[in-house]
């Protein structure tokens, strides 16, 4: 085997790229993890409290030290972005926009998702001139300001109850008046004085001088229109799979994600797929962790398999 290729290259280190790190280095399998970055979106949430075993951390925090843990079992990274994905001669070739080629006999695919745009007029020219999309990086700049948030979900109430206690005042637009969030959620956003909510909602434009000064919003029950004066918009509004590296290389369904069985394999043999960028309705960081475990036995297991070994008991029910 040559030096420089890898038994398993991880691309992206969320919580997904980061525990199937930890878990093929504890298999020896010599791992390469590619990335932009660290943590993806999970490291963009401000507090967390539904990862089991952390009453309450910081995403940053959290996916920082799955970092050093799997870096401590020997996983290697670069931060480089990955633009395609295919094969030379018997092996997977991944190549990257810093012109690197790297070559593995399996791949996990954990690039995770990308926020989505408002798509109205103002978002581009403010962005980071008032407009955001990580509360967890940017609340800071935002004491005592006057700030909005947009969505309805999870990250969005998260966004608010954190901002609420930074900023002087948190507009919560929200183009229906039911959440998608969590209950408990729902009621300590409901509680905080400085959070006002902004039901049945959208924003039609962000307006400002050098930075954001206002925001025009549509009421859609009565078609009302009104400027909401704010400093500051953190747009949360759900993520979208940007598949396109391996769109020739994988399966993929009607939303981008990448299908995978129970295994955590894709339509390719030897190509692996877990946390928020495969097929899956439940996107959180728990069981985007579970899925990097699994994906990593997975791969290391099919390697056993290749090198005609006699597969090892890797849980309960093989015998073999
Ligand atoms: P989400 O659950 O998909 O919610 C997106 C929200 O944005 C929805 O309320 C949606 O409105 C609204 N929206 C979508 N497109 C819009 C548009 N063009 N204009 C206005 N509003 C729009 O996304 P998320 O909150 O980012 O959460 C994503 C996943 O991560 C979820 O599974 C969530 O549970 C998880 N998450 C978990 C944690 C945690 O565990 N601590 C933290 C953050 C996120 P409608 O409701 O009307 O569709």
């Amino acid at each position: 085997m040559k030096e420089n290729i890898y038994d398993l290259i991880i691309i992206g280190a969320g919580p997904a790229g980061l525990t199937a790190g930890i878990y093929a280095s504890r298999r020896k399998l010599n791992n390469l993890i590619l990335t932009k970055d660290i943590g993806g979106q999970a490291a963009t949430v401000p507090k967390i409290e539904n990862y089991p075993g952390f009453e309450e951390i910081g995403g940053f925090e959290l996916t920082d030290q799955m970092k050093k843990q799997a870096e401590k079992f020997g996983s290697q990274f670069k931060y480089e972005e990955v633009i395609k994905v295919g094969k030379a001669n018997n092996f997977f070739e991944v190549e990257t926009s810093a012109g690197n080629k790297y070559q593995a006999q399996t791949l996990i695919l954990s690039f995770g998702v990308t926020p989505r745009n408002l798509d109205v007029p103002g978002e581009k020219e403010f962005l980071n001139k008032g407009v955001t999309y990580c509360a967890n990086c940017d609340a800071p700049l935002y004491k005592d300001k006057i700030v909005a948030v947009v969505g309805g979900g999870n990250s969005a109430l998260d966004a608010a109850e954190y901002l609420s206690k930074i900023a002087q005042k948190v507009y919560l637009i929200h183009r229906r008046d039911e959440f998608r969030g969590e209950e408990i959620l729902v009621e300590k956003v409901k509680k905080m004085d400085n959070i006002e909510l902004v039901l049945h909602t959208v924003v039609q434009e962000i307006k400002g001088d050098k930075f954001v000064n206002k925001i025009i919003v549509k009421n859609l029950q009565d078609e009302s229109i009104k400027e909401l004066a704010v400093e500051g918009v953190f747009i949360e509004i759900g993520h979208i799979v940007n598949a396109s590296p391996v769109r020739q290389a994988v399966e993929l369904d009607e939303k981008q994600q990448i299908i995978i069985d129970d295994y955590c394999r894709t339509s390719e043999l030897g190509i692996f797929a877990a946390g928020d960028v495969a097929f899956g309705e439940y996107k959180q960081i728990i069981i985007a962790a579970g899925e990097g475990a699994k994906a990593a036995l997975s791969a290391y297991k099919y390697l056993q398999q290749k090198k005609g070994k006699k597969t090892p008991v890797l849980d309960w029910s093989n015998k073999t």
